[in-house]
């Protein structure tokens, strides 16, 4: 099955994808909503999720002026949430000077013929002085990703690859530069210990080739028929809800045996191509 002309790639997608091959056949392109829960315990897990949405969505109120007070009380009923929130507001981490733009979506063409397209949701983009943007991501995952972990996903790679290529929008219409691009994970359960990336015109020219590698490579796979090859790494069936359909086991992995995902469910970005800032090659 050929990937449809509105296919839209994310960061979410092609992490799939990179796990396993099959994953991204069966949720991308088959779209199959499998009945598997992803990890037990089911309702602890549940509740971590919706605790880190509910993270999200205090932060991004904070940002666009709602009181702090407000969403403190909003956030009292739940001590994770209230004490991540007041993690947030002691240490301030998105309080810099200059313009900010929370939760914007941004667009840019990809692959061979530019006919694809990437998209991302960012949480929080900063310009806080002349020649520098900052990303923030806001990281509520139970433990604290190793650096070498977060490098290794592609996030990491996406997002200011993104940023340098569509953010000329959020920088007054004036391209940005590689090297003035910081990407900063900041974990509400660790506030002390941000991650910071710095970027570069080489980090990105290796980026664009290996996104435009995948993009190309999905594409041709998606020309084919059949059954798309299944990860070697079974470990990543544990938490991946296809495991039965796959005969790869049918007991869900334990949320104390995660790596260092949030399991945030891929977000469905709604996308209004009016309102989404790209570039046009
Ligand atoms: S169960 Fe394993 S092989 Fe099947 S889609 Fe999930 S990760 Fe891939």
């Amino acid at each position: 099955m050929p990937l449809p002309p509105d296919f839209h790639f994310s960061q979410g997608s092609l992490q799939d994808f990179v796990d396993c091959q099959r994953r991204f056949q069966l949720r991308y392109l088959d779209r199959i909503a499998w009945p598997a829960v992803q990890a037990e315990p089911i309702l602890e897990n549940e509740r971590h999720m919706q605790q880190g949405e509910l993270f999200h969505l205090l932060v991004q109120q904070q940002l666009v002026g709602v009181p702090a007070a407000r969403l403190t009380a909003m956030a009292q009923g739940d001590p994770d949430l209230a004490a991540w929130w007041q993690a947030y507001l002691a240490t301030a981490p998105a309080d810099l000077p200059g313009q900010r733009f929370p939760e914007v979506t941004l667009s840019a063409p990809l692959g061979a013929s530019g006919q694809r397209r990437l998209v991302a949701k960012f949480d929080l983009v900063a310009l806080p002085t002349e020649g520098r943007t900052v990303i923030f991501d806001w990281k509520t995952s139970r433990r604290r990703p190793p650096r070498h972990w977060l490098a290794g996903r592609l996030q990491t790679r996406v997002y200011p690859w993104l940023l340098l290529h569509a953010g000329h929008d959020l920088n007054a219409g004036q391209p940005l530069t590689a090297d003035g691009i910081e990407m900063i994970y900041w974990f509400p359960g660790f506030p002390d210990r941000p991650e910071r990336f710095g970027y570069s015109a080489s980090q990105a020219a290796e980026d664009g080739g290996l996104l435009n590698g995948l993009v190309e490579q999905i594409a041709l796979l998606a020309e084919g028929e059949g059954i798309w090859p299944l990860t070697p790494d079974e470990e990543q069936c544990r938490f991946c809800v296809y495991r039965s359909l796959c005969e790869r086991g049918t007991a869900a992995g334990s949320l104390d045996q995660q790596d260092y995902s949030d399991f945030e469910p891929e977000v469905e970005i709604d996308l209004d191509f009016e309102q989404v800032a790209e570039v046009e090659y």
